[in-house]
């Protein structure tokens, strides 16, 4: 076969193509910007791992030349975004950041492109903008969808039946449908199998959508279709707050896994047996590891996410390729924020260490997931990871959830928004 540059790009952007070439990357020539000089860092992805990366790295040894590939100008946070369609944040100002401080104090060079192909034989990443040499590549290209997998859910169907999973312009076209439905209407929410991004994330979307309907449309309803057989992230604590808040406004049914939409008609359809119908109906997909990785051959057997060393989050698919955050299969660290952001100072450390012929130190990362129940109640779930044998695992007795009766929970939202603020300056500057 034979394949130009232009028709290479296009296909691996589709999925199709993608999986047809994964595992086997293939890259034309295309002009070189940047040409490095020196010892030199790629990162692919500017949001909650790839920032932080690239920031440690330059943190840890200012020889090394750290280039950071992010498509756009701007990041707009996933945590928090719930409370904005619960119409608690008023815009989505607090949860964007930009680059320019990052890149001013710390000599991170930026590249907005979009990288559309990795050649790990030839250490280079081709971009919308010309190709990268990198001596090691840091990918945290967070997630895409396995459309594949939810009949008639494309491109046009997102517009109808936001996901809201990207936070960013979805996010706003869900709070929009809910501000423009009448009272008395029907909300639909579906959540996928898990892995996915964010664990607790779905429960508390479902938290702030039924809070915005008792707060602005009381007569509606809530209904959520979960592939899971339950809760699967804080379920006592979620059922409790339902419970005690949302009796009247919402449903759980486990079990349902949503395999088909029609957008037009605003209908989910469980595995061909039961149909669905909303006003509003909000589609959160199956997930794999952000194209790119995909399309680089970085994924293993189950073909959606990317096996790491535990210690390093060196590719166990490609030598001098990293992957942190969502995209990675760290053990047991869930998807979150958080704990991109304690993975990605591990890995930062440990690439300095290789590219300087140190020895490589052993993650010790925390996470904590805050979820929102109200606009002022919110409930967590802690843990500390370690390496033993090779995996990532919680150590046991490190961490918990919060008190089941709820004493804690308004000193939590405290915590929860304090959390994000810092977060997001660790990222910004
Ligand atoms: C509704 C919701 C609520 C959440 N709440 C929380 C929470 O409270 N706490 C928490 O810890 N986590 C939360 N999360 C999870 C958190 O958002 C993710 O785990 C985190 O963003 C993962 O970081 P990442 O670096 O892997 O990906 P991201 O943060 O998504 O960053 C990926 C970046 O890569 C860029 N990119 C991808 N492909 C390319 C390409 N080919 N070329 C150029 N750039 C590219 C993207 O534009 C993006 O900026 C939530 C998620 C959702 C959806």
């Amino acid at each position: 076969m034979t394949l130009d540059r232009r028709s290479f790009i296009k296909l691996i952007g589709s999925a199709s193509g993608a999986a047809a070439i994964a595992g086997a990357p293939m890259i034309a020539a295309a002009a070189e910007i940047m040409p490095k000089k020196g010892k030199r860092v790629v990162v692919v992805g500017g949001g909650y791992g790839g920032t932080i990366a690239a920031k440690y790295i330059r943190m840890f040894d200012k020889s090394i030349e750290v280039v950071l590939v992010e498509r756009n100008d701007h990041f707009v946070s996933c945590p928090f975004s719930n409370l904005y369609i619960g119409g608690i944040l008023k815009d989505l100002k607090p949860l964007t950041i930009k680059y320019d401080k990052l890149v001013k104090n710390h000599g991170i060079k930026l590249l907005q492109a979009e990288v559309t192909a990795i050649d790990p034989a030839a250490k280079k990443v081709v971009t919308s903008k010309g190709e990268l040499s990198y001596d090691r590549l840091v990918m945290s290209p967070g997630i895409d969808f396995r459309l594949e997998e939810m009949k008639g859910y494309d491109a046009a169907a997102m517009e109808l039946m936001p996901h809201a999973w990207k936070a960013g312009p979805q996010t706003v076209l869900l709070r929009k449908q809910l501000e423009a439905m009448k009272d008395g209407g029907t909300v639909v929410m579906s959540v996928p199998l898990a892995p996915y991004r964010c664990p607790p994330g779905p429960y508390e979307r479902a938290s702030m959508i039924a809070f915005y309907l008792k707060q602005h449309k009381p007569k509606s309803k809530l209904i959520m279709l979960d592939a899971n057989p339950d809760v699967t992230s804080k379920g006592g604590l979620f059922k409790k707050g339902w419970k005690d808040n949302y009796a009247d406004i919402f449903e759980y049914r486990g079990a349902k896994k949503v395999t088909e939409v029609d957008a037009k008609n605003r209908a989910v359809m469980i595995e061909g047996l039961e149909e669905v119908k909303g006003d509003v109906v909000n589609v959160i997909p199956p997930q794999r590891a952000g194209q790119i990785a995909v399309a680089a051959g970085l994924v293993g057997d189950d073909k959606n996410w990317c096996p790491v060393n535990a210690t390093t989050f060196e590719s166990t698919k490609h030598k001098d390729i990293h992957v942190i955050g969502d995209a990675s299969v760290a053990g047991a660290m869930p998807k979150s924020g958080y704990s991109a952001n304690s993975e990605a100072k591990v890995c930062a450390m440990n690439v300095v260490a290789l590219m300087n012929d140190r020895e490589t130190t052993e993650l010790s990362g925390i996470n904590t997931c805050y979820s929102y129940i109200t606009d002022k109640e919110a409930v967590s779930v802690a843990a500390v990871y370690a390496v033993k044998e090779g995996k990532i695992v919680a150590v046991p007795n490190s961490g918990g959830v919060s008190p089941a009766d709820f004493s804690a929970a308004k000193l939590e939202a405290i915590y929860a928004e304090s959390w994000l603020k810092n977060i997001l300056t660790e990222m910004s500057t």
